[in-house]
């Protein structure tokens, strides 16, 4: 239709004359009941598409099956009782699929960000907000979680946002390598455009679609991760509709189920147990735009009263060019004790007491920056001054990622523990040489610690950082 919709049209959301090859998973004679796969379509190069009974049909006896080439509207498998199995289904978009049950998530999200899976780990099944003022890294952030997150499929909802943000993540997206597989990535994404200069009901809809696709592909049994940029564009289409309906206006001009619409978005998140018996899981992640980067109104608060896991975007670390800019000591995630099994199992034993070492580190730093501030930092005692030291290297060398470095771009689990375990080897080896007698400005001037700064982007990482571990610790016992 061009750059622009015609009023009142309407279109297939899917082709309707592209054919798929279809093959059959059941016989004539099987039972099968809601959800339950009857075949198989390879969709994509890494996607197997499940075709599954639709979850408001019945169920029963397999009447006949039809296997090959097929367009989505013809029947592939009739049922005894007369219902017929297309490989396309419609289900309306404002209700939840059904599930046998929701279970308590125990598997992070990895998203390859160091801060995230570091301090801040979303579950998969879990729910993430992403609050932050203009330009202070949203979009960054959710095209970084949509491009290494370690889901199955993606589902990014582009809502309200500006035409040329879509336009990027359709221009990149095709390029990139899912690290897992080496496929495309774009093979398991599935991207729903809806800028801002689309209507704004359908901006109100578009997230509902975004994750009633998310929850088909969770039936199938895959994990899901569904990103939405931004919600607020969405609770304005809301405002916006819900002004014209004359409906009493709520906070700050929001309908008053606001705070309900935006608990049922994301209770349809979640690690399930399906119908079909098969386990899948759908992890909602939105960024919320708070005007002014105030986040005491209505949308940021009502989100944060739903959501486990909360990435704080904060402005004065994006001045200072710190990204990814979000707040250390402002963010949360509720997922952490959970999820400490699957660290110390996949990563190491003691993962959760190392990034404990980290957080009261940074803690530590907080509380000396205010008297820092009073007084300037040569009045401390030469023990704070080195924690000063220790914490600006997490920040800088540990929690500082560059989204656009080929390398630092996606930093898998094991070297974002072994670049802690770097900063805690510099850490321990210059206490013992203060203990030693050995003033702190000696210590801050070897050579080797500055090269901390360079573990993000050593494409080698193992050995850059053992070697490293071991300049430091001789360097540093030179030194007493
Ligand atoms: P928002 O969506 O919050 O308005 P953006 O995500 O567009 O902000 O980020 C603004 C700018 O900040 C980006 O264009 C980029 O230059 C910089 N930026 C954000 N996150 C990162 C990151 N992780 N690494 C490098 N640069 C970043």
């Amino acid at each position: 239709m061009g750059a622009f919709l015609d009023r009142g049209v309407d279109a297939p959301g899917i082709d309707l004359d592209k054919t798929w090859e279809f093959t059959p998973e059941v016989e004539e004679g099987d039972e099968v009941g809601p959800t339950d796969v009857v075949g198989t379509v390879p969709e994509t190069e890494s996607i197997e598409h499940k075709v599954m009974v639709p979850p408001d049909y019945e169920g029963g006896e397999v009447a006949a099956v039809e296997s090959g080439t097929f367009d989505v509207e013809e029947t592939v498998v009739e049922l005894a009782n007369g219902e017929e199995v297309q490989m396309r289904q419609e289900w309306p978009v404002r209700e939840q699929r059904p599930a046998e049950e929701k279970r308590t998530p125990r598997t992070p999200l990895v998203s390859g960000q160091r801060i995230l899976d570091g301090l801040f780990p979303i579950a998969k099944g879990g729910t993430a907000a992403i609050p932050g003022p203009f330009g202070s890294g949203k979009t960054v952030t959710q095209h970084q979680l949509a491009k290494w997150a370690d889901a199955d499929i993606v589902v990014y909802v582009g809502c309200g946002e500006r035409g040329n943000e879509m336009t990027e993540v359709i221009e990149d997206f095709p390029e990139l390598e899912d690290p897992k597989t080496g496929k495309p990535l774009m093979s398991r994404t599935c991207l729903i455009a809806n800028t801002s200069n689309m209507p704004v009901a359908a901006r109100e809809s578009c997230i509902y679609t975004g994750i009633t696709i998310a929850e088909f592909y969770r039936d199938m049994g895959y994990d899901v991760a569904l990103m939405a940029d931004s919600t607020s564009r969405w609770a304005e289409a809301m405002r916006e509709i819900s002004s014209r309906l004359e409906e009493m206006p709520g906070e700050e001009g929001y309908p008053a189920y606001l705070a309900a619409r935006l608990a049922e978005f994301y209770e349809r998140a979640g690690k399930f147990e399906n119908l079909n018996g098969r386990e899948g899981s759908v992890s909602a992640i939105g960024a919320v735009s708070p005007p002014g980067g105030d986040f005491s109104e209505p949308v940021t608060q009502n989100t944060l009263r739903i959501v486990k896991t909360f990435w704080a975007l904060d402005a004065d670390l994006a001045e200072r060019r710190h990204f990814p800019s979000i707040n250390w000591n402002e963010s949360y995630s509720l997922y952490r004790d959970q999820l400490d099994p699957w660290y110390r199992d996949n990563v190491a034993q003691d993962y959760p007491e190392l990034r404990q070492w980290a957080i009261d580190v940074l803690d530590e730093e907080g509380e000396l920056q205010e008297i820092v501030q009073l007084v300037g930092k040569d009045a401390l005692p030469e023990d704070q001054q080195l924690t000063l030291e220790v914490a600006r290297y997490l920040r800088e060398a540990w929690l500082q990622q560059n989204a656009f470095h080929d390398v630092d771009t996606y930093c898998e689990p094991t070297k974002t523990y072994r670049m802690l375990q770097a900063i805690e080897t510099f850490n321990d080896e210059a206490f013992d040489a203060l203990d030693a007698g050995v003033p702190v400005e000696e210590i801050q001037d070897i050579d080797a610690a500055p090269q901390l700064n360079r573990m993000g982007v050593a494409e080698d990482y193992e050995e850059f950082i053992s070697d490293l571990e071991d300049d430091i610790a001789t360097q540093l016992r030179e030194l007493y």
